[in-house]
């Protein structure tokens, strides 16, 4: 018996993607990371993700969509969710009774927003309450450099687009830790428990207006707002300011092999569900790629992939088609593109590694996300899980499997189990993100660059 043969054929073996990489890949993965980095240092919000979006659709040939206008094969539209969400596609030349191929990511990432009252003075220093959204470990975001983004709807009905923090001559902006002298308390509590929610508050500044009375830095602070934005504090009410990590993306490394950046979850997907279609010609099936909001708070609300601004916007092609919604929906397949938990030497005891992603190993299809025995997952067929792995290795891509750590230690969720409820066949798949929900994930630009080959060849398939 010759066991090397043996094994060779009946053992799965998965290799770094570097062992297969082309010289012409590597090049190309250059590029593209590149490309993604310039992304990220314009996109840290859902809004500026969606606003992004539209501006190179646009460049691109892709129109803004007008219901009850026919539509023929090559037809590029995009549906712009009220600057929070967006829904591009490509008119395949099969019906859309045949089914859509669809990617959807979302665009939202974990970060502190603004209170809706949340400027005030304490001691004589100018603060910010926030209410922390989506999952973050609390004690990851003092001192850290922080910036401010968002936009305010003014009482005179304008809005103005907030960001500071960003550009080279800008202030930032941070929350206070306790220095480790007087910490002996601190110390002892939980990490939970180290940093609390109503300690997760912005300083803003220091220096008292010249005069009488209290309050005088808060003051201070909101004169200068106001001559920056023509904002009031009242204006605070109709706002959606956000405290999101400053700085750009950079490579990590000596060996440059890595992105570091704030927010990698999930428009690292995002991105790489954007760039194929952009280029894509005309398709079999219609192509259609999802950037969804309010995925790290349950997918809820008119901007979440739960909103039927997903079903009206499909619903209106097929009605420029002449196709069924139902019949669309059942023969679609979604790749919901969203990041997984990398390997970390570190942390091993978190997770079972027979059945983790790793960094480098490619796009991480994860047949299941949820917690406690899958509650909350949409788990994928076998048949589904067949169509994404022959649909990669067909397209060459380096792929591997991915679970959320060990059974009972923990677990999340994404889009998936929303686009099955609409009766669309979906499997789960993305980056393997390292330090994930912190204020610095880091991502490998080998699985970055796989992923858009993956949603490449979805989109194809
Ligand atoms: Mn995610
Ligand atoms: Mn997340």
């Amino acid at each position: 018996m010759n066991i090397e043969q043996l094994r060779e054929d009946l053992l799965f073996a998965p290799k770094n993607g570097y062992t297969k990489l082309t010289e012409q890949q590597r090049a190309e993965m250059n590029a593209y990371c590149k490309r993604y980095a310039a992304f990220m240092d314009e996109c840290k919000t859902e809004r500026e993700a969606t606003t992004w979006a539209v501006a190179e659709a646009e460049k691109h040939g892709f129109v803004a969509h007008i219901p009850g206008k026919a539509l023929k094969p090559g037809d590029k539209i995009y549906k712009n969710n009220r600057d929070k969400s967006i829904i591009l596609a490509v008119i395949g030349s099969a019906s859309l009774n045949e089914g859509a191929n669809i990617c959807a990511a979302h665009v939202d990432s974990p970060r502190m927003d603004l209170k809706p009252n949340p400027l005030y003075e304490d001691a004589e220093l100018a603060f910010f309450k926030t209410h922390y959204y989506g999952g973050i470990k609390k004690y990851q975001w003092p001192t850290v450099p922080l910036a401010i983004h968002g936009v305010v709807c003014k009482k005179d009905g304008s809005r103005v687009t907030v960001n500071i923090g960003e550009a080279e001559e800008d202030p930032i902006f941070v929350v206070t830790d306790l220095l480790i002298h007087l910490s002996a308390d601190q110390m002892k509590k939980p990490l939970a428990e180290g940093i609390v929610g109503e300690q997760l508050n912005v300083l803003l500044g220091s220096e008292p207006l010249e005069g009488e009375g209290a309050d005088l830095v808060k003051l201070n602070v909101m004169k200068l707002l106001h001559e920056k934005y023509g904002i009031i504090e009242e204006d605070f009410l109709s706002a959606e300011l956000t405290i999101v990590p400053a700085g750009k993306c950079r490579e990590v490394g000596l060996d440059r092999s890595l992105l570091g950046a704030y927010g990698h979850d999930d428009r690292v997907c995002a991105y790489a569900e954007m760039e194929p279609l952009f280029q894509m010609g005309i398709p079999t099936h219609t192509a259609v790629c999802v950037l969804a909001d309010k995925e790290e708070i349950g997918s809820v609300g008119i901007s979440g992939m739960k909103s039927q601004a997903f079903d009206t916007f499909m619903q209106d092609l097929c009605d420029a088609t002449g196709a069924s919604l139902n019949r669309c929906f059942e023969n679609s397949f979604c790749l919901s593109a969203d990041v997984s938990n990398a390997f970390d030497p570190n942390f091993a005891e978190t997770c079972d590694r027979r059945n983790n992603s790793q960094l480098n190993y490619g796009i991480a299809i994860c047949k299941y996300t949820g917690a406690r025995g899958k509650s909350g997952a949409s788990d994928a067929a076998a048949e589904a899980m067949y169509h994404v792995r022959s649909t990669l290795d067909k397209a060459g891509v380096t792929w591997q499997i991915a679970t959320m750590g060990k059974v009972d230690q923990g677990g999340g969720g994404t889009v998936a189990a929303y686009m099955a409820n609409r009766n669309i066949v979906t499997v789960d798949a993305g980056v393997p993100v390292l330090c994930m929900h912190a204020p610095m994930e880091i991502v490998s630009k080998l699985d970055c660059y796989m992923t858009m080959l993956a949603c490449k060849a979805i989109y194809e398939a």
